[in-house]
């Protein structure tokens, strides 16, 4: 049932089709084969007791065998805990405990963060053997995952996704842009234990009966010529990843490539210009795993005329800016960005209060601030957790990031808030720089384009910002650092 079905239908349909192909092992599964494996899986966990509603982690790099696993888990009714495997032990364990993991599928490599636990372990790279097993029957409320959200903002949280959630996500992919379809090819190259890879290319084309071609880990070089090789036609990365690309020398030829996403941080427009120009469509979208994720996005014939902007809402999502009191704000007003359809997720695992507070009235509560303008296109502005109050003027630190991003010596930048006496807190900018940088420049160069009060008092140079597994900047870690620290 649920996503088990669509392996199981095109197996049927289109069985000699490509499915899946594994970069690391070499291995080309068509969508029988796959059917076959993911059959011959899920007759191995069903033999360590594994049935309906049991949770099933999945502890590894990206690989075709991944994607079997979350299958074959939809198959028994299973619900698939992907964990992220750059967490620290303790953390890898309290997610494991936390979700109720009866059986801990995981990879060679990560058997020393496997120790200790006394669940069944899985190989997750074996092959499978050839048993196979009756599919249980599967409801769309029925959780298909539980995914955890990226902690950037705190511990993370579990999001129960549910099958109908995925479905509709597929749909809402499928129905956006240059569309997705069954000759399409992507690479899952962002890991899979975030929503992004997963919701926002992999099973949208699995659903159209596409191909996906996985790769352990992101080389950039080896990445555009692994593109060229397989004729990628549909491509998501997050920002960090498209921005590594426009440091290489030279792209190979991609006649083949019809759709760029970028999307789960904010792009910067010096990225979406360089790849515009190249004469790629080139969207961004905006994402959450509560939202399975995807949420809203900007056609690539918007994204030079509202640069900037995550567009408006993909077909099947309904999106408000909202004020303190849950009334829609007018055009050009701050809100909190909430959302309703059918890809909001059932809830966090085993957290009710989290659950009830952030989904309220019907709408869930993003904690994204964004404005809006005459025709709905939304520009986020920032977090609400990352505003800065300075002498108590709101300034949203994504704003002056960007004027940054074009300074020709910033190579890289965060801009946090940290307490000070006089103005409540203090705009701090901490930049990697490309080449010799000097902070007063930089200040200068700021207060030439964007209002004093938003502009950066104080530049710190740091050889590398503190980034998640996708590239995201952990500003609770700056805010830690910098906080209390004099000028
Ligand atoms: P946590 O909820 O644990 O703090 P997280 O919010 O980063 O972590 P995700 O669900 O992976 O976890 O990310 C969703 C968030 O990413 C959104 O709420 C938004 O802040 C940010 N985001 C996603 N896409 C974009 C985008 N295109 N532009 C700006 N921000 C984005
Ligand atoms: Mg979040």
């Amino acid at each position: 049932g649920g996503i088990a079905d669509w392996v199981a239908r095109r197996a049927v349909r289109r069985p000699d089709a490509t499915a899946l192909v594994d970069v690391a092992t070499g291995a080309r599964h068509t969508y029988a084969a796959l059917d076959r494996r993911v059959g011959a899986r899920a007759a191995a966990l069903a033999g360590l007791g594994v049935g309906p509603g049991d949770r099933v982690a999945l502890l590894g790099e990206n690989s075709a065998a991944y994607l079997e696993w979350l299958f074959d888990a939809a198959r028994l009714g299973a619900v698939s805990v992907p964990v992220n495997h750059r967490l620290a032990p303790a953390e890898v364990a309290h997610v494991l405990t936390d979700s109720g993991a009866s059986v801990l599928v995981h990879s060679a490599a990560f058997a020393s963060l496997a120790d200790g636990t006394d669940r069944p372990l899985v190989d997750l790279g074996a092959e499978p053997g050839d048993g196979t097993v009756t599919p249980q029957p599967v409801g769309g409320d029925d959780p298909c995952v539980i995914m955890y959200t990226s902690g950037t903002t705190g511990v993370p949280k579990g999001a129960v996704l549910t099958h109908d959630n995925m479905l509709w996500n597929a749909i809402n992919m499928v129905t956006a842009g240059p569309g997705i379809g069954g000759t399409d090819v992507t690479i899952a190259a962002a890991p899979l234990f975030h929503i992004g890879a997963l919701g926002l290319s992999t099973l949208p084309l699995l659903y159209a009966g596409g191909t996906v071609v996985v790769v352990p880990s992101f080389d950039p070089a080896a990445f555009v010529d692994l593109m060229a090789r397989e004729g990628v036609t549909t491509q998501f990365l997050v920002p960090a990843m498209w921005a590594a690309l426009t440091r290489l020398p030279a792209l190979p030829p991609l006649p083949a490539l019809r759709w760029a996403i970028s999307g789960g941080a904010p792009c910067p427009v010096t990225v979406i210009e360089h790849f515009t120009r190249l004469g790629w469509t080139f969207t961004e979208g905006f994402g959450m795993t509560e939202l399975s994720p995807a949420a809203l996005f900007l056609d690539a014939a918007d994204v030079l005329t509202h640069a900037g902007s995550v567009g408006r809402p993909f077909l099947h999502v309904d999106a408000r800016l909202v004020s303190e009191a849950g009334e829609d704000v007018g055009v050009g007003e701050v809100g909190e960005l909430v959302l309703r359809g059918p890809t909001v997720f059932a809830g966090y695992w085993n957290r009710p209060e989290a659950t009830a507070e952030a989904i309220r009235g019907g709408w869930f509560h993003s904690g994204d601030l964004g404005v809006r303008d005459a025709e709905g296109f939304v520009t986020l502005v920032d977090r609400k957790k990352d505003m800065i109050i300075t002498g108590g003027e709101n300034v949203y630190p994504v704003e002056v990031e960007q004027v940054l991003h074009r300074h020709p010596a910033v190579a890289d930048v965060a801009v946090v808030g940290v307490g000070d006496p006089q103005w409540g807190e203090t705009v701090l900018a901490v930049v990697v720089p490309d080449g010799a940088l000097d902070p007063a420049e930089v200040i200068a160069f700021a207060r030439e384009r964007i209002a004093h009060f938003k502009a950066p008092r104080r530049v710190e140079v740091v050889d590398e910002l503190p980034r998640n597994a996708t590239g995201k900047l952990l500003k609770r870690v700056l805010r830690e650092r910098y906080a209390g620290q004099a000028e």
